[in-house]
């Protein structure tokens, strides 16, 4: 894959589309509009209307060319996605319903429904919701109720009637279509119905805790009569299968989502500390504040937008779907991005704690990025088990091979931390080995910690490698650059210190918390505990690096 790959738009179209976004945002959506909505709790409905209308059109993005829209990338997709959340999360998730609720078309379509829907979406700018989760059925899908039952006229299946309820569906209470999940004889199936269907019934709004600018509702269907060329691919039972299949991409947006908030706050605390005077000087001035409060979420942040970065650039070179990789990139940026806006609230003390200075909004927000598109636990299980399988077929290779790849990578060049995030590599390999040996998988916490743990590694060798491009002067046309070269480099070097230690440390934790009577001191020294604590030698230095960096300094 080469780093000046061009898919999608063309460098000026996707720069107007983020200006464009910027410019609606500065125009209708005011810090002081975003608060009055939220405390109102209400859908701007008219202003998501006008953003998918002409004046905006940012539903084209999503819409492939051949059916009116733009094509966008899927790198167009994850920067104007970081935009919109950066803007406001929950009309960001208004958007995104459309998008999802137009995916199982997008991937399992008959062309005649591709042209029919997705055409509306570009032309007409319908908004849509995506019909999966169920009372319950919700990270478990395949608990669903909902039921299409077959109209039967001369011997052919004419039509469907669909009856069940849908629960927390986004635009569940506007949309103009669904797509809706339901059980037909032959496995779970897609239906398309329209928004005044009869027998469709849509619930209150929900009451949230954030993306108080969303609606959320639950649909009930009551025997809603839907034709049969509205089963989307026209072949029963290929549900769940559809729903896989655009994970790898829609929780990039999502993931996209978090690193858009997450930056958002840090984006507030940053400049608020360089004017709060306390103890005589700037906050921003002082270690005990940047080092804890603003520089580790940055850092976290970056390590995520590397990962989000490289998958959506293997997804645009005909990488497949990359669900994994998707999952490795969801579960990095929304962690990073909860965990940055809740700082930033701290970072803004008691001034924080208000609706006036936005980052407790931008916290409510960012929470519910953890938990759809498949929660963080879902993450951990389904990353951990897609490597555990890796870590077999290579006999245990998988994670030493990419520890190789650093160390080669390291000797080029030096100032990266690629010979700490070997480290890294090393030290998980050796632990899912341990694990193998002991059986320790069948512990379900087990595995989910070592799904946390793949996360961090994987991202830790995103980000050495996005340094060495920034280094080279490379990143791509299309990537964001956030910080300079050298500050990147630095960001690299403090994650990959902080991985290999929250690797070794955890999985001796976890393999002699699982066990009996487990040698501690051996364990820590084959996952290569003494070395990593070695490796930490500088690290106030790189924090230091990075903290300037961030403030321009
Ligand atoms: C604001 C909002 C908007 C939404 N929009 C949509 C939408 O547009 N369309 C749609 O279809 N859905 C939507 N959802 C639903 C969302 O995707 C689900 O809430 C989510 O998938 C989790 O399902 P659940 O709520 O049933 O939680 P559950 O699946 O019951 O999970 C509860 C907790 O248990 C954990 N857990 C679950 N299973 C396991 C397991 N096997 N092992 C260990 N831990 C487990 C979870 O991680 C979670 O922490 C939305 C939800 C919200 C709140």
């Amino acid at each position: 894959m080469s780093a000046t790959t061009v898919a999608g738009l063309d460098l000026e179209s996707l720069a107007f589309t983020l200006e464009s976004i910027n410019e609606f945002a500065e125009r209708e959506l005011s810090d002081a509009v975003l608060i009055d909505l939220d405390e109102r709790d209400e859908f701007p409905e008219s202003l998501v209307r006008k953003m998918c209308s002409e004046e905006l059109g940012v539903q084209l993005l999503f819409v492939p060319e051949e059916y009116g829209g733009m094509g966008g990338s899927a790198v167009d997709v994850y920067r104007a996605c970081e935009r919109l959340a950066a803007t406001d999360l929950g009309i960001a998730t208004s958007v995104l319903a459309t998008v999802l609720g137009s995916d199982p078309i997008t991937v399992g379509g008959t062309p005649e429904q591709k042209a029919q829907w997705l055409g509306r979406i570009a032309e007409e700018g319908i908004l849509m919701a995506y019909g999966a989760t169920e009372p319950d059925a919700g990270s478990d899908l395949a608990a669903l109720k909902t039921t299409a039952t077959p109209v039967v006229e001369d011997g052919v299946a004419v039509a469907y009637k669909l009856n069940g309820a849908k629960q927390w569906i986004s635009n569940g209470g506007v949309a103009d279509a669904a797509t809706v999940l339901a059980l037909a004889p032959g496995g779970p199936t897609w239906f398309v119905i329209d928004g005044d269907a009869p027998g469709l019934t849509r619930g209150e709004p929900e009451r949230k805790h954030g993306i108080r600018l969303s609606n959320t509702a639950a649909l009930f269907l009551e025997d809603v009569r839907v034709p049969a060329e509205r089963l989307i691919g026209g072949v029963e039972g290929q549900g769940l299968v559809q729903a896989q299949e655009v994970f790898g991409y829609t929780r990039l947006m999502v993931a996209a989502f978090g690193l858009g908030a997450g930056w958002a706050a840090l984006d507030r605390a940053i400049p608020y500390s360089t004017e709060r005077i306390q103890a005589g000087g700037p906050l921003s001035a002082k270690q005990g504040y940047t080092h804890k409060l603003i520089v580790p979420h940055a850092v976290r942040l970056e390590a995520a937008r590397a990962a989000i970065e490289e998958t959506a650039e293997r997804i645009d070179a005909g990488g497949g779907a990359l669900n994994t990789e998707g999952a490795i990139a969801k579960y990095l940026a929304t962690e990073a991005g909860n965990a940055g806006a809740d700082a930033a609230i701290q970072a803004l003390g008691g001034y924080g704690y208000t609706h006036e200075y936005m980052v407790e909004k931008i916290k409510r927000d960012v929470r519910i990025t953890t938990i759809y598109e498949g929660t963080s636990e879902i993450m951990e299980m389904t990353v951990a088990r897609d490597r555990w399988q890796q870590h077999l077929k290579t006999r245990g290779d998988y994670y030493h091979a990419a520890a190789r790849e650093l160390e080669a990578l390291h000797q080029s060049s030096p100032a990266l931390g690629a010979d700490v995030a070997a480290l890294a590599h090393h030290a998980l390999a050796t632990l899912l080995e341990a694990c193998r040996v002991r059986r320790l998988t069948r512990h379900q916490h087990v595995l989910l910690r070592a799904g946390r743990l793949i996360a961090l590694v994987e991202g830790a060798g995103a980000l050495v490698r996005r340094a060495r491009r920034a280094d080279e002067g490379g990143l791509g046309a299309k990537a964001s650059e956030r910080v300079r070269a050298d500050v990147l480099a630095a960001i690299s070097r403090v994650n990959a210190r902080e991985v290999a230690m929250t690797v070794a440390a955890d999985g001796v934790r976890w393999v002699v918390g699982a066990g009996d009577g487990d040698d501690a001191q051996q364990l820590s020294e084959s996952l290569g505990l003494p070395a990593i604590h070695a490796a930490q030698a500088g690290l106030i230095a790189d924090l230091d690096a990075v903290a300037d960096g961030l403030y321009g300094r």
